[in-house]
C-alpha cells in the first residue's frame, strides 16, 4: 500500500527527502539511520519518554471543543492545545525525544539551531533536565529581536552562539550547526527542530510529534464517538506540528488534510514564505524538497510576521503531500493571521502564537459543513508575540 506517513528505506517521500550531506557527516547520519527506529521503539526508551511526556511536559494536551468559534463558523471546531505544553509549544515533544535518543547513543554534547528561539528553549530545557551540554546556534539578527528567549536559554545553561554569515537568521544558524556537527562528529548529536534535514531527521521528528494525532484519535472518540475528524488543519514552517497532527490521518482517505503556510505580505509580493506556491525542487539543509530559490539556486530570503514560519523550505513529508494533492495548502498573509489571533483571543479567551493563528485563518478562506468535525492544531501560545500584538492594538 502506498503510504504518506513514513519515507522509504532511503528516506524518500515520493521524490522528496534523502540525505545530502558532506562526506564527513556520513558516519553520524548513518549511525542514526541504522539505530533510530530500534532505539525509539524499544520498551525501555518508550517507558522513559512516555513518563516524561505525561509528568514533565503535561500531556495529554486537551482537545478542546471551541463552542464560540464553532458557532461563528457554523461547523464543529476542536482545538488541539499544544500551547499548554511545558515551554509553550509542541517543540518540546521532539526536543525531549531526541535528547533521550542522544543519551542512548552515548552523546553528551547537544547542538541545535533556532530562529525565534522556541526550539532553542525546548532543547535547552531537555538538556538541563537530562544533564547534557547544550550549544544553540542563532542568527545575530534573531538574537537581537528575540531577547527574552535568549535569556531563557542562558538561564537554562545553554551557550548561545551567534551566526554572523548571510542574512544572520535561521538558515544561517542551520549552516553553522551543520559545520559544528562535522567538527565534533563523535561527541555530538544535532537536535534538528523540524521535519527537515537529512534522513532520518524528517521521520524521526514526525514520529516524536505523532503523539499529537495519536491523542486526537482517542480524545475525539471519547467526545464524539468517532476516531477520525473530517478535517485536520495545521500551520507549516518546516512542518513538525503539522506532521504530528496529520501523521495518523494521512493514510485515512476520508480525512481532509489542510496546511497553512505563511504568505507574508502576499504570495507575489516578494516578501513571503509560501514555499509550496513559490518553491522549486532543490536541496536545502540536507534533503531534497521544495525550496524558494532563484533560477541559479540562490535561496530567496523568506518573510513572515511569525518567526517560526519564516523558512525558505518545507519538509519532504509535506512537499510530497502537496505535489500529490493529498493536502490542500493555503497561503495566509500576515494581516489575516493577526486578525485570527485577535478573534480567538476575544471569543475563546486563548491568545495563540502567531504561527498557530495562520492555521486558524483557514476558517476565513474555506467553509465546512455544519456537522463536520474540524480539528485545528494550536501549536503554541502567544506570550512570545505580545510585542507584535500590542503594536496592533
Ligand atoms: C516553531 C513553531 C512553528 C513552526 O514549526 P513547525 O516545525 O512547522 O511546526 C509553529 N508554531 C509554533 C508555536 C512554533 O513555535
Amino acid at each position: 500500500m502506498k503510504t504518506y506517513r513514513n519515507p522509504d528505506e532511503d528516506g524518500y517521500y515520493g521524490e522528496f527527502g534523502g540525505a545530502f550531506v558532506p562526506e564527513m557527516l556520513y558516519p553520524n547520519v548513518e549511525e542514526l539511520q541504522h539505530n533510530y527506529l530500534e532505539i525509539i521503539e524499544s520498551e525501555e526508551f518508550q517507558e522513559e519518554y512516555q513518563d516524561l511526556l505525561k509528568n514533565y511536559v503535561g500531556r495529554a494536551t486537551p482537545l478542546y471543543f471551541a463552542k464560540n468559534l464553532s458557532k461563528k463558523y457554523n461547523t464543529q471546531i476542536y482545538l488541539k492545545r499544544e500551547d499548554l505544553n511545558h515551554t509553550g509549544a509542541h517543540k518540546i515533544n521532539n526536543a525531549l525525544g531526541q535528547a533521550l535518543l542522544a543519551k542512548k547513543l552515548g552523546k553528551q554534547r547537544i547542538i541545535a539551531e533556532t530562529g525565534a528561539g522556541q526550539h532553542g528553549v525546548a532543547t535547552a530545557t531537555a538538556c538541563a533536565l537530562l544533564g547534557l551540554e547544550c550549544i544553540i546556534y542563532m542568527g545575530e539578527v534573531d538574537i537581537a529581536r528575540q531577547a527574552p528567549n535568549v535569556g531563557r536559554m542562558k538561564m537554562l545553561g545553554a551557550t548561545v552562539i551567534p551566526a554572523t554569515s548571510g542574512s544572520k537568521t535561521l538558515k544561517d544558524a542551520v549552516n553553522e550547526a551543520l559545520r559544528d556537527w562535522i567538527n565534533n562528529a563523535t561527541t555530538t548529536h544535532y537536535i534538528i527542530g523540524s521535519v527537515v534535514g537529512p534522513h532520518p531527521f524528517p521521520d524521526l521528528v514526525a514520529r516524536f510529534q505523532s503523539v499529537i494525532s495519536e491523542e486526537i484519535k482517542w480524545q475525539l472518540k471519547e467526545k464524539s464517538g468517532r476516531e477520525n475528524p473530517d478535517v485536520v488543519i495545521a500551520c507549516v514552517g518546516g512542518g513538525s506540528n503539522a506532521a504530528g497532527t496529520f501523521y495518523h490521518f494521512v493514510d485515512e482517505p476520508s480525512v481532509k488534510i489542510i496546511a497553512a503556510e505563511a504568505g507574508g505580505f502576499g504570495i507575489h509580493s516578494g516578501k513571503s514564505a509560501a514555499t509550496t506556491f513559490l518553491g522549486t525542487l532543490g536541496v536545502l539543509h540536507g534533503s531534497k524538497s521544495l525550496v524558494m530559490q532563484t533560477a541559479d539556486g540562490q535561496v530567496i530570503e523568506p518573510h513572515s510576521i511569525s518567526a517560526g514560519l519564516d523558512y525558505p523550505g518545507i519538509g519532504p513529508f509535506h512537499a510530497n503531500l502537496s505535489i500529490n494533492k493529498r493536502a490542500e495548502f493555503f497561503s495566509i498573509n500576515d494581516e489575516e493571521a493577526l486578525k485570527s489571533a485577535f478573534e480567538l483571543t476575544q471569543i475563546e479567551g486563548i491568545i495563540p502564537a502567531l504561527e498557530s493563528a495562520h492555521a486558524l485563518a483557514v476558517l476565513e478562506k474555506k467553509s465546512f459543513g455544519k456537522d463536520e468535525v474540524v480539528v485545528i492544531c494550536l501549536s503554541g501560545r502567544g506570550d512570545k508575540d505580545m510585542e507584535t500584538y500590542l503594536s496592533k492594538l
